[in-house]
This record gives structure tokens, C-alpha cells and sequence, in this order.
């Protein structure tokens, strides 16, 4: 059965396209130009948030507008990212006609789009939402500082990137924020060692160099930053240096705050300042047979190294020049070339870093932990702001990943947008003319299929000592002969492309092997666990889980480096680490109620009120958003069951005891004046309107009474 017709949404949804009366590529781009240069960079897509980057500072996100959209009536507002924390929010706890849940808020868009930027609002707005304990509330907040330090580095996308994905979890009991967890994906380990042209390291390098005094430089050995070959970019004008200095503050505070020890904070530093100085040993190749040689300054840098490490020099230069190993009880010392010297010089540097960032994250879990009442369910808001697509000039191991990331949450969306949709009309014999959609189900299995997908080629062939990045590739050649999503490399490039949902991406597959191995040079754990530098003695001593976090031992313990099984023991794959972390991450969000942002850059100078059509298209269609409208406009996103629905809205009929049937939900819809709705075999089919609609009306019944 169907009520009277209507096919337009009614008044009051301006803002929203999915009313755009004829839809096609040029309306809908259209349609969002004219509103950013109006200044409105939120619109929204039937339930769907596309937010432009303004580029400038807009007065949107003051306390009285986040007043505003507090428990604001769905569609009485223009579309904006405070809405879609709202809507969260009161979905969480089962208002406005849904079933209480956990929600899961997925930000997507290409680097410089604005995720992270969305990601701090939507959070602001939510603990403006509780308000319960505000202590946890703002240190929800102020941990953010930190993060973007250690993760975050100017690229030529953006001069704030961040350089990992995170997932924060908010976790609530009833309407109270009770504590929230931070899973961090990927860190770009590599930037530490090596910059693009154009890129800068990690921020806090530049910020510690501001914002130090100079005794404090004097005490962690550090000289003045040019010098540094870990180190690109200007220093710049002084103001940049200010605002550094004011920075570098800020994250003290907040290393305050999120509780770290003074000495913790002090061998922190060290450790920063000897993976500079680590930076400049270099090496020369060898006369005869002998090892390798060293200069003068090289010398010098490795015992400034030395001295911030809180090891020895000497046994800091073996862990670079050779590698020890244990063969039925007798130790074998193999000499490294110039270039595995260098090659473990930067392993080490990578790796002190990645465990500095994975502590710090670790110590934020802590603080952020929950303090739950046990007899209240809890339940999560958890917000997803990881990497957009990429394809640069250079792909490699690192981009895979990402892109791997971004074709699960394509399949996730398409999922809920279309698979979702569909089924359920074919459940309730509805006719309904199939939406095609780009269905990257393909895609996702030659990347992960077991025995035979990407990774898993990529995990066997690391576990050959014989294996190379060219046998991997030849591998891959023979394997996915005539996959439509696989092409080899022409002439001898060492290397391959995938057509990804969003394009074809060029990989160069040297060191994809090295990295999936992701070994630690030998000896290393067993030098840094006998570090007088405590913390480093912890780092090491800890073990990376599964998921990627760290858990430090209570206490350091001191293993002689004889009994050190580290290096022989087999340990996951970067690769099937990466797999399982994102399975665990897409596991939490299936079983969430998903909401989208999908942020989009309008230029690519990051100029504020310029469009660039043939960009904004490209997104466009990527992101799969025209499907959606036409889905959103023509489909029904609200599905409750009969029994659903006559229990929640049966007040409308204002009589005791309604029955759960199909006849009541019958005669309260006729109670109302709503239209556009279809009734099914078991349940009732409403466009996202609808929910809106019916809230008035029950609004009007409460206040009435
Ligand atoms: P992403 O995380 O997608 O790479 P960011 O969130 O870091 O992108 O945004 C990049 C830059 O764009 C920010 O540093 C900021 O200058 C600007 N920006 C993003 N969103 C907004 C916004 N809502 N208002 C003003 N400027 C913004
Ligand atoms: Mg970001």
C-alpha cells in the first residue's frame, strides 16, 4: 500500500539535495558551489553530510551556535556538522523514534579535506552535549595538542596532516561521557628519516627546537637545526618560530595533564634529540676487508646519539655496522654494507619514534579509561577520521595500506547505502528498480583473499630469506593473470597497479618486503632494554599487541642479550597486523548505527571561495555521491517494524493499550497528515523525513498534555 503520493521533501529542507528536483551531475555541483560561495559549506545529502573546506576561519562553531543545534528539531536548522553530532547523540540514547545503540561517525575525504578539522568539532559539540564530568570532558579535549605534535606534519596537501588514522571512541552510560579509547592505524613512521621536497618532519622536531631554552638544547645535545639531515624545510620568520615556541607550550601542558612524569617528559626529549643526532652518522665504504669507515663528525653524532640513548657507543655502532646472530650456539658476526648501515641507522630511528608515539597513545588510553557504573549498559560513539585515498607520483607499501583502508569503508557505506537498502525491498517484495552501484567487492578480495589476495602473496614470499621485491612482483604477474583490477608494470619498471573503486593507483614495489617483514636490526631491543635511559628500557620491554597498542611491563625488566629470543621468534607481518587491526575496526563499526561525513576540497592552492569544478567532480564521483542522492531521494531510509513502530508512536492515537500490529500503525499514520510512505509485509518504509515529521507531532501531544 501506498499513501498519497509525494515525491519532494517538504519545506524546510533547504540545504538538503537529495530535493534536488532533477539530479544530475551538473545540478548537484551546481548546487554546492553556489551554496560554498555563499559561505555555506555544509550540505546536506539526505542523511549524509558533505562539508566543503572553507579555508578560512568562519564564525559557524561559536558556543551560541553549538547552543543552537543542542537538541535542536532535526531539519528547523541549515545543515552542519554540529547537527550530525546531535543526531549521534540522541540516537545513542534511542530518542527521536530509534532504538537506543552505539554510533559510529565515519569522516572520509582526501587529505587536506578537512577530517580532522570535523573530527575536533564534532567532539566539542558532543561534550558540550553531556555535560556531566567535566574534568573528563576536557581532558577528552586537550589531548588532541599532543596527538597532532607527534602525528601530525605539514605535506604538500596540508601544513597540518595528519600522519596517521585514528578511531576514538566515546563511551557513554545513559547520557554521561564515562571514558574514551584512541586506536591509532599506520603512522608514517618513514617521514622521520625522510621528508619530500615541499614536506616537513613531525612536528614536534620544529616545535622542540622553538620552544627549548638553550640550556635545555645544551643538556639533550642539540645544535642548531640545519644541521640536521633528519630535518627539512626553512626555519622561516620569526613569527613561525613564536608560534611554534607557543605550541611547543602547549604540548608541555598537555604532557601535564595527561599525567607523564617529569623524568618520563626529560627522556622523552632524549630520545627525540639522539634520533637527530643518529641521523647524521653516515658511512664510507670500506678500503679492503675491513669494516666500514666513519669521519671525524660522524663519530661525533653517534656519541651524541649515544649519550641520548643512554647506551653505549660502542654497542650502538654495532647494531649498525653488523648483524650478530646465534647458529646452534655459536654467534656469527656479519658485516653490513654502506647501505645496510644506513638502512639500520633509520630502522632504529623509525622505530624509537613509532614506540615514543604508540606510549604516548598508551598513556591517553589510560587517562582516558573508563569509570563505569557496572549495572548500566554502556554504549559508544565512535568517531573514524583515517586518510582519504591516495595516489602520489610514488606509491608504495604505506599506500597500499591506506588505500586497502579506504576500500573497506567504501564497501561499508555501499553496504549500508545500498546492500541495506536493497534487500529489504526484495524482503518485502517491494518493486523497486535496482540502483546500480560500484561495488568494490573484487577489489577488497584481491587484496585480502586467503591463501591467494595481495597479502597474503606478499606474507609468503616474506617469509622467504630468498625472496625480493622483483620474485614478489612476478608472483603477483602470475597469480592475478586477467584480473580486471590488476595490470603489470610496462618495460621494467619493478612494479604494479590496482584499479582501485576510486582509480588506478601505479605502486613501485621495492621494499615492500622489507617493510612487511618490518624486523627490528638485530640486537637492538636487547641495547635499548639495557638502557640507563628508563623509559627507553620500557619502550622495549614492552609488547605491541595485536591491535597495535602498546603495554608497557609495569617495570622494566633487564634481559641479558643472550637470552634475547626477540629476533629469532616469528612475529606478524606489518601487513597481517594491519589486516587484523582494520578487521577489529570494522567489526565495532557493523555493529554501530553509521553516520557520513564526507569532507571535500574545493581547490587545491587551499585558497578560501575558489572552486575547482573538475576536482570537486572528481570527488564527486568517488565518493559514489550521486548514486546516493538518487538513493536517498528515491529510497527510504527509515524501516521499523510494525511492532516497532506502533510502540513508539501508538501515543498518537491517544488510547490505552495499541496493538503492535500492521492495522495500528495503519490508523496512526492516518491520524497524521504524513505522505510518501510505503507499507510493506512486516514493516513500514519512510524517507528520512518522516522521523522529523513524526517528532513533531508527538512534541505537540507533549506539550498539549
Ligand atoms: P584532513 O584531516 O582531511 O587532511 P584537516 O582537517 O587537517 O584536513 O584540514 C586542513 C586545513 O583546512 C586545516 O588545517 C584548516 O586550515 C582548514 N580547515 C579545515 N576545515 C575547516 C573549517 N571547518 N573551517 C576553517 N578551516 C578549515
Ligand atoms: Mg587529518
Amino acid at each position: 500500500m501506498v499513501s498519497p503520493g509525494e515525491r519532494e521533501p517538504p519545506a524546510g529542507s533547504a540545504g538538503n539535495l537529495a530535493a534536488l528536483s532533477e539530479l544530475d551531475e551538473a545540478s548537484l555541483l551546481r548546487g554546492l558551489r553556489e551554496r560554498f560561495l555563499r559561505q555555506q559549506v555544509y550540505t546536506d545529502v539526505g542523511d549524509i553530510l558533505i562539508a566543503l573546506n572553507p579555508f578560512q576561519p568562519l564564525q559557524l562553531y561559536g558556543r551560541e551556535v553549538s547552543e543552537q543545534y543542542r537538541c535542536h528539531d532535526e531539519g528547523s536548522l541549515p545543515p552542519h556538522i554540529f547537527a550530525v553530532a546531535d543526531r549521534a547523540y540522541h540516537a545513542m540514547l534511542g530518542r527521536r523514534g530509534a532504538r537506543p545503540q552505539s554510533q559510529c561517525i565515519v569522516i572520509s575525504g582526501e587529505s587536506g579535506a578537512g577530517k580532522t578539522e570535523s573530527t575536533k568539532l564534532l567532539l566539542q559539540h558532543i561534550m558540550n552535549l553531556c555535560k556531566g564530568n567535566s574534568q573528563l570532558e576536557q581532558q577528552i579535549l586537550q589531548v588532541n595538542p599532543l596527538l597532532e605534535a607527534f602525528g601530525n606534519a605539514q605535506t604538500v596537501m596540508n601544513d597540518n596532516s595528519s600522519r596517521f588514522g585514528k578511531y576514538i571512541q566515546l563511551r557513554f552510560q545513559n547520557n554521561t561521557v564515562r571514558g574514551a579509547k584512541l586506536s591509532e592505524y599506520l603512522l608514517e613512521k618513514s617521514r622521520v628519516v625522510q621528508q619530500d621536497t615541499g614536506e616537513r618532519n613531525f612536528h614536534i622536531f620544529y616545535y622542540m627546537f622553538a620552544g627549548l631554552s638553550s640550556e635545555e638544547k645544551e643538556m639533550y645535545g642539540l645544535l642548531d637545526p640545519s644541521l640536521y639531515r633528519y630535518i627539512s624545510g626553512r626555519f622561516g620568520t620569526e613569527d613561525v618560530a613564536q608560534r611554534w615556541k607557543q605550541k611547543y607550550q602547549e604540548v608541555c601542558n598537555a604532557l601535564d595533564m595527561v599525567g607523564f612524569q617529569e623524568q618520563e617528559q626529560v627522556d622523552m626529549q632524549a630520545i627525540l634529540a639522539g634520533v637527530l643526532s643518529l641521523g647524521n652518522v653516515t658511512f664510507e665504504p670500506p678500503e679492503s676487508n675491513a669494516s666500514l669507515k666513519m669521519s671525524e663528525a660522524s663519530r661525533g653524532w653517534l656519541k651524541a646519539a649515544a649519550g641520548q640513548f643512554g647506551v653505549q657507543e660502542e654497542e650502538l655502532l654495532k647494531c649498525l655496522i653488523c648483524t650478530m646472530s646465534v647458529t646452534r650456539g655459536e654467534q656469527i658476526q656479519r658485516f653490513h654494507t654502506q647501505q645496510q648501515a644506513e638502512d639500520a641507522r633509520d630502522s632504529i630511528a623509525k622505530v624509537a619514534y613509532g614506540r615514543v608515539f604508540g606510549w604516548i597513545v598508551s598513556k591517553i588510553n589510560e587517562l582516558l579509561a573508563e569509570n563505569v557504573d557496572p549495572e548500566v549498559e554502556l554504549r559508544e560513539i565512535g568517531i573514524l577520521d583515517i586518510f582519504g585515498f591516495e595516489n602520489f607520483a610514488v606509491n608504495r607499501f604505506e599506500q597500499l595500506c591506506i588505500n586497502l583502508a579506504n576500500e573497506q569503508l567504501q564497501h561499508f557505506f555501499n553496504h549500508h547505502i545500498f546492500q541495506l537498502e536493497q534487500a529489504a525491498y526484495r524482503e518485502e517484495e517491494l518493486p523497486w528498480e535496482t540502483i546500480t552501484f560500484n561495488n568494490n567487492e573484487p577489489i577488497l578480495n584481491l587484496l585480502l583473499a586467503k591463501p591467494l589476495g595481495l597479502l597474503s602473496l606478499l606474507d609468503e614470499q616474506s617469509a622467504f630469506p630468498q625472496a625480493t621485491d622483483k620474485t614478489f612482483v612476478d608472483k603477483l604477474n602470475s597469480s592475478f593473470k586477467g584480473n580486471l583490477h590488476f595490470q603489470p608494470a610496462r618495460g621494467r619498471v619493478l612494479g604494479f597497479s590496482i584499479i582501485h573503486y576510486a582509480g588506478k593507483v601505479q605502486y613501485t614495489a621495492g621494499g615492500f618486503l622489507e617493510k612487511n617483514r618490518d624486523t627490528l636490526p638485530a640486537n637492538v631491543r636487547g641495547l635499548f632494554i639495557n638502557s640507563v635511559t628508563p623509559l627507553l628500557s620500557v619502550l622495549f620491554t614492552a609488547t605491541i599487541s595485536r591491535t597495535g597498542t602498546l603495554m608497557p611491563h609495569v617495570k622494566a625488566k633487564i634481559i641479558p642479550e643472550a637470552d634475547n629470543k626477540f629476533n629469532s621468534t616469528r612475529k606478524q607481518s606489518a601487513g597481517a597486523q594491519f589486516r587484523h587491526s582494520l578487521m577489529v575496526l570494522m567489526e565495532r563499526m557493523y555493529s554501530a548505527n553509521p553516520h557520513f561525513v564526507r569532507c571535500i576540497k574545493p581547490n587545491s592552492q587551499k585558497e578560501p571561495g575558489v572552486v575547482d569544478n573538475q576536482m570537486l567532480l572528481q570527488q564527486l564521483r568517488y565518493n559514489g555521491l550521486l548514486e546516493t542522492i538518487r538513493i536517498r531521494r528515491d529510497g527510504f531510509s527509515w524501516r521499523p517494524s510494525f511492532e516497532e513502530f506502533a510502540e513508539r508512536y501508538g501515543i498518537l492515537l491517544v488510547k490505552p493499550d495499541v496493538s503492535l500490529t500492521k492495522e495500528s500503525c495503519l490508523e496512526i499514520l492516518q491520524s497524521t497528515d504524513l505522505t510518501g510512505w510505503i507499507c510493506g509485509k512486516s514493516r513500514l518504509f519512510f524517507k528520512y523525513w518522516h522521523q522529523e515529521q513524526l517528532a513533531k507531532y508527538v512534541e505537540r501531544l507533549e506539550r498539549a498534555a
